[in-house]
């Protein structure tokens, strides 16, 4: 693994990149209009990644310990200039898949992360349930309950999620659940509901304003029953976190930041994605300045207009490197001291938002119709100040680290 951080990614990253970037151009970007109409899951496409092995765990694990340290990122920001929906309809699994990796056992890693992609002739998709309807940028306060019958080591799981990706369609659910409310975040345990499990059924698909080929969906947990061996990370790991936590509290009455070391390390990959619509969107709007005459010349030839998109382009490259500085950070254990990823989520997320906008702008009154891709990406962009932590929890987070104050 690399020691420095290098702005070239070296030959192998980029074919992988350029491989990508052909998959996105070919077969994401021109479904993407007819998706987003659609707002369903976009299952033959995630099936041809599938075959081609840009589905699959293997993949991004590989993209991940790239020696760059920046290939997640890279992978983002191709399939998602292609479009994020179908992009998060693509890589949303992995925030399961995530979940398990970072909590499970190797046995559980080897049960589940299989089922969760499925096989190329018969693809699945997982989900992350832990937002719910009173805990959204609060994650302390949620409420799924998980109790232990020790009589059928069995977990019951009940509780409604919201906004979960893949929600009531995965194969497998991951959830998020408190095993002890007294201590907040701390008493949180993560469990994987198998396929075809009673009591876990879909609530209400939301319609939403963007990314909307990616299923969004509430999760009803109504007395699930799940084997002992489900519980990420097993039981005796779990009771002896409990216990430091209910020391801790005792001693010092705070929380553990293990959860939010783990933040930092994905937000890079969420950055990325931004990153991607971001160039989708300047990509057409520098095509259509230098071709789209007004007053007898191309309307790139006012300042008003080229300046503008030199703002875009810079943006988006300062954003690409909070991004790919937080990637190699993440990739080289190194401690994120300013919170280095939330400020790549932040600025990428915000910059996504930033240059959709100025692009529709660019485009006049075709940039407002769904004859032209920007005001799909305008829309898909709305979500970066949103998910994966709003912007202002980025900025908290942040500003905490720096100060070593309890900003609230
Ligand atoms: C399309 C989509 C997909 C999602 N996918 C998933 C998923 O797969 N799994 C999952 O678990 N969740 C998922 N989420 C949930 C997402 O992470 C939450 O929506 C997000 O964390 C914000 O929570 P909230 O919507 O409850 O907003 P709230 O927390 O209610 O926030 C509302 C507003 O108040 C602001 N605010 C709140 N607290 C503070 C504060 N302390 N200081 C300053 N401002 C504050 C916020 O920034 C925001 O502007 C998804 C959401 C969407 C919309």
């Amino acid at each position: 693994m690399s020691s420095t951080f290098s702005l070239d990614p070296g030959a192998d990253q980029l074919a992988v990149r350029d491989w990508l970037h052909g998959f996105a151009a070919d077969v994401i970007r021109p479904a993407a209009a007819e998706w987003d109409e659609r707002e369903e899951t976009p299952w033959p496409i995630i099936q041809e990644a599938a075959k081609l092995g840009i589905y699959s765990l293997d993949f991004y694990a590989q993209q991940y310990f790239d020696p760059s340290g920046v290939g997640i990122p890279i992978a983002m920001e191709e399939l998602f200039w292609g479009d994020a929906g179908i992009g998060l309809s693509i890589v949303g699994t992995t925030l399961a898949a995530v979940a398990v990796l970072a909590n499970g056992t190797d046995e559980q890693i080897g049960t589940w992360t299989p089922q969760m992609f499925g096989t190329p002739d018969d693809v699945k998709v997982a989900a992350f349930c832990s937002s719910e309807p009173d805990a959204g940028s609060d994650v302390g306060a949620l409420r799924t309950r998980a109790v232990y019958d020790e009589a059928k080591d069995e977990w019951v799981l009940n509780g409604t999620k919201t906004w979960a990706t893949n929600g009531g369609i995965a194969a497998v659910h991951v959830v998020v659940a408190t095993v002890d409310p007294e201590l907040g975040t701390r008493g949180h345990a993560s469990f994987v509901v198998p396929p075809g499990t009673p009591g876990l059924s879909q609530g209400q698909k939301f319609k939403k304003h963007g990314i909307r080929a990616s299923h969004t969906a509430e999760v009803v947990l109504d007395g699930v029953r799940v084997p002992g061996s489900c519980l990420l990370g097993g039981k005796e790991k779990l009771e002896e976190r409990l216990a430091r936590a209910r020391e801790g509290v005792k001693r010092a009455g705070g929380k553990g930041n293990a959860a939010m070391a783990t933040f930092e390390a994905s937000r890079p990959a969420v950055g990325g994605q931004a990153i991607g619509i971001a160039r989708a969107a300047y990509e057409v709007a520098l095509d259509y300045a230098k071709t789209r005459e007004q007053f007898g010349r191309p309307i790139i030839d006012n300042q008003g207009v080229a300046f503008q998109l030199a703002d875009m382009k810079t943006r988006i490259d300062a954003a690409r490197l909070l991004v790919w500085r937080a990637s190699w950070m993440a990739v080289n254990n190194q401690p994120f001291t300013s919170a280095e990823g939330s400020m790549s989520k932040l600025y990428a997320g915000e910059t996504a938002k930033f240059v959709t906008a100025q692009a529709m702008q660019i485009l006049g009154g075709n940039g407002f119709t769904r004859e032209y891709p920007v005001e799909r990406m305008h829309r898909d962009s709305a979500i970066y100040s949103i998910f994966e932590g709003t912007s202002e929890i980025q900025r908290l987070v942040i500003a905490r680290a720096i100060s070593g104050m309890p900003i609230r």
